[in-house]
């Protein structure tokens, strides 16, 4: 495996992933979930986090509890995302968090979290979509991005940013980035549709996606995602991208392209101490 510019942990056999830049600010808990050591059977083996699915409900709550016990905080302290490959953004407040998890509530489609509150885990999932994590810890502002290529040709990681700034007077020279295990540019295949859009919606193509002939293309969203970021005033070296491909890594990680759809998520999640 590829040396990731995030950090692996483990804890009583349990594989899970750091932002170093973050864990240097001593603000936050959080983590990135692999596959390893929960109580789900195939093919959502085994730490399956995803609500909603057809896995067991009772290995999913299991494997919510090993993450609450992992990173220490309260089940009912969790505000989830309703993903929809869409870029409406929640900021989140108490009234989001305890309830049910696997109860489908029916809510509006919301792809992006933020907070300044503090003992509120945002929690958002994964199999293949970029994660994007964002903490200011000047401001003391946290924020998570699922960004699938709907969500990044519809730049949700711009929309995180602006709100951040607007909302709690972020500055973005201020602002740290992680970018999460994801399907990587040596994997991710797309057609002429996504190729389209990404036409319309980003200049200098040519650095994000790599033609294999044939109306094909490899999409880098890591890059892609980078130029928004860069764009909206983020350095640099304020962003790190974990490398990590979910597809290349299917042992610790889910992956719906290399699983065809059969699987289960991954979860990003973040909490302000
Ligand atoms: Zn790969």
């Amino acid at each position: 495996m590829i040396k990731s510019n995030f950090t692996k942990r483990e804890k009583d056999g349990v594989i899970y992933y750091t932002i170093p830049s973050f864990d240097r600010t001593k603000l936050v808990k959080h983590l990135f979930s692999t596959r390893i050591k929960g109580f789900s059977k195939p093919p959502f083996d085994s730490l399956n986090l995803g609500i909603n699915r057809e896995d067991s409900i009772d290995d999913v709550r299991k494997n919510y509890e090993i993450i609450c016990k992992l990173l220490d905080i309260s089940i009912d302290s969790i505000a989830f995302s309703n993903q929809v490959h869409g870029t409406d953004i929640r900021i989140v407040d108490k009234s989001h968090t305890a309830k049910d998890i696997l109860l489908n509530n029916n809510e509006e489609g919301i792809d992006g979290l933020i907070t300044n509150k503090r003992e509120i885990a945002l929690c958002t999932f994964y199999a293949d979509c970029v994660p994007l994590y964002f903490l200011d810890p000047s401001k003391k502002v946290i924020g998570l991005a699922h960004a699938g290529w709907r969500g990044t040709a519809g730049k949700i990681a711009e929309k995180i940013i602006d709100k951040m700034v607007d909302l709690y007077n972020c500055l973005p020279k201020d602002i740290l980035v992680g970018i999460g295990p994801s399907i990587g540019p040596c994997c991710y295949e797309v057609g002429e549709n996504v190729f389209k859009t990404f036409n319309e919606n980003f200049t200098k193509l040519e650095k994000l996606l790599i033609s294999k002939g044939d109306n094909k293309w490899y999409l880098n969203l890591w890059q892609a995602n980078m130029v928004i970021l860069k764009g909206r005033g983020i350095l640099q070296k304020n962003i790190i991208i974990s490398k990590l491909c979910t597809n290349c890594n299917n042992d610790k990680f889910y992956s719906y392209r290399k699983e065809d759809g059969k699987t289960g998520r991954m979860a990003a999640v973040i909490q302000l101490l």
